[in-house]
């Protein structure tokens, strides 16, 4: 592959830097994606970054279009979330003890969302394993709902894969992952009314709970579909209330991203209990699941759900959490979706020069490129996601990352923006567009 102008040749850092992490770190990640298996190649090990470019080890600049998955909205190093963070770290990392700045980030988050009350806590898969243990504490049933392609953290009992079609109960989706822990897990596809009715019809009285992501992006972007006028999550939250479950919406990606109140700001529907991450922590470990404050009181210390965490509301978190969501203004957001959306024609016009099959999906400015066959017009669900060419991604992949633009390193995977993406890394990331589009058309 030819690197065109700016052109950021692998050079011998980053292949030094992943020889060096392989010998102290399973596979020289601390996250699997991380790795570039599905695209193949040497991951670029990163120095710094600023506004919406990532500069590597070997000193190449590289547009993000990754936002370290979705949280930095505002761009790196953005200069009033570091003076927080700054601020915050001169009087102390951590206390173990209560501050006023988890007091800010909590009720920022409730100002934004339909939530009364949170707990925060350090990552998505922390908000989630909590959240479950909470709606089984309070329902006093054992089982869960997802959907199949929906990733909410590697807590056990959500790492099943399914059988497609049908609601099936799960059988474990990782080595470790016990039978006993996946045996009141019931998977069905995402957006399958059918499926989910059928689960409730055989097990209605025993479902605790069921768990979506608000609008899935851990499959490629797959919206809540429509039918006769009412949304998936409408379908879903009247259906948990008919069997007396709860309705949890994981917005760990898409809260504070997707609008200012996340995909609750584009479908209005009201969860029992919901999950946040990414955006709300501003680039640091900081996640919260809440509700009504109801639910949330069967918690410790004041109800016998018990959950805890030594790290939990961190102050220098809490405090770019806070700063980030002030920032997060309705400009901030009208550029983002500008961008997104100039990059969604801009990449379509690149592949369709060139006949190569695909589809755009996208949620507000959360979007993805399917590089599914000719026949497929969406994908509504993970079985058809799982009928992408991969490997035309990874040929698109590499020619973008050739030309200086940083993609997910996996076609199953949103791409993000932040309000740093201006008209110069934008310029960059669609002179890089014919390229990468012939390239995926020789696969
Ligand atoms: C990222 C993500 C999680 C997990 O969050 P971590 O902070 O990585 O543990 C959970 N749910 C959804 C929808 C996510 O996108």
């Amino acid at each position: 592959m030819t690197a065109t102008q700016p052109g950021t040749a692998l050079d011998s850092a980053s292949v030094a830097a992943f020889a060096r992490a392989q010998e102290v770190i399973p596979g020289g990640v601390n996250s699997p994606v991380r790795a570039f298996r599905s695209v193949g190649g040497t991951p670029r090990f990163i120095a710094r970054a600023k506004g919406p470019y990532l500069y590597d080890v070997d000193g190449n600049e590289l547009v993000d279009l990754i936002c370290s998955w979705g949280p930095m909205l505002l761009g790196h190093a953005h200069p009033e979330v570091l003076d927080a963070v700054m601020s915050a770290a001169q009087h102390g990392t951590s206390y173990g003890a209560p501050t006023e700045a988890e007091v800010d980030l909590a009720a920022a988050i409730i100002d934004r969302t339909p939530v009364e009350m949170v707990r925060l806590v350090s990552s998505g898969t922390e908000a989630t394993m909590s959240v479950l243990r909470l709606a089984r504490g309070i329902t006093g049933r054992d089982k869960i709902v997802k959907f199949a392609g929906c990733y909410h953290g590697h807590v056990d009992s959500l790492l099943v894969s399914a059988g497609s079609g049908v609601a099936t109960l799960a059988i474990p989706g990782s080595p470790g992952v016990t039978e006993a822990t996946t045996a009141d897990t019931i998977v069905c596809e995402y957006n399958d009314r059918a499926a989910v009715r059928e689960a409730f019809a055989t097990y209605g009285d025993q479902i605790a709970c069921l768990i979506t992501e608000a609008a899935a992006g851990n499959m490629g972007v797959v919206p809540p579909g429509v039918e006769d006028g009412a949304g998936f999550n409408t379908f879903l939250a009247e259906i948990c209330r008919e069997h007396g479950a709860l309705f949890i919406s994981d917005e760990v990606m898409t809260g504070f991203r997707v609008t200012a109140s996340g995909q609750f700001g584009l479908d209005g529907v009201v969860p029992d209990l919901m999950t946040f991450g990414k955006v709300m922590g501003g680039g640091f470990p900081a996640a919260a699941f809440g509700g009504r404050a109801e639910l949330m009181h069967s918690l410790a210390p004041v109800g016998g759900v018990y959950q805890a965490g030594t790290l939990s509301g961190n102050p220098v978190a809490s405090a770019a959490g806070a700063t980030t969501l002030r920032l997060a203004t309705p400009e901030v957001y009208a550029h983002v979706d500008r961008a997104a959306a100039l990059l969604q024609r801009e990449v379509a016009d690149a592949l369709g020069k060139v006949g190569v099959p695909h589809v755009i999906q996208t949620v507000g400015n959360m979007f993805s490129v399917f590089f599914v066959g000719e026949d497929v017009e969406a994908v509504p669900d993970y079985a058809t996601a799982s009928t992408q060419v991969t490997a035309r991604y990874a040929a698109f992949f590499h020619s973008m990352l050739d030309a200086g633009v940083y993609l997910p390193p996996s076609a199953y995977e949103s791409w993000f923006l932040s309000s740093a993406h201006d008209d110069r890394a934008l310029d960059r990331v669609v002179s890089a567009l014919p390229a990468a589009a012939a390239a995926a058309a020789e696969v």
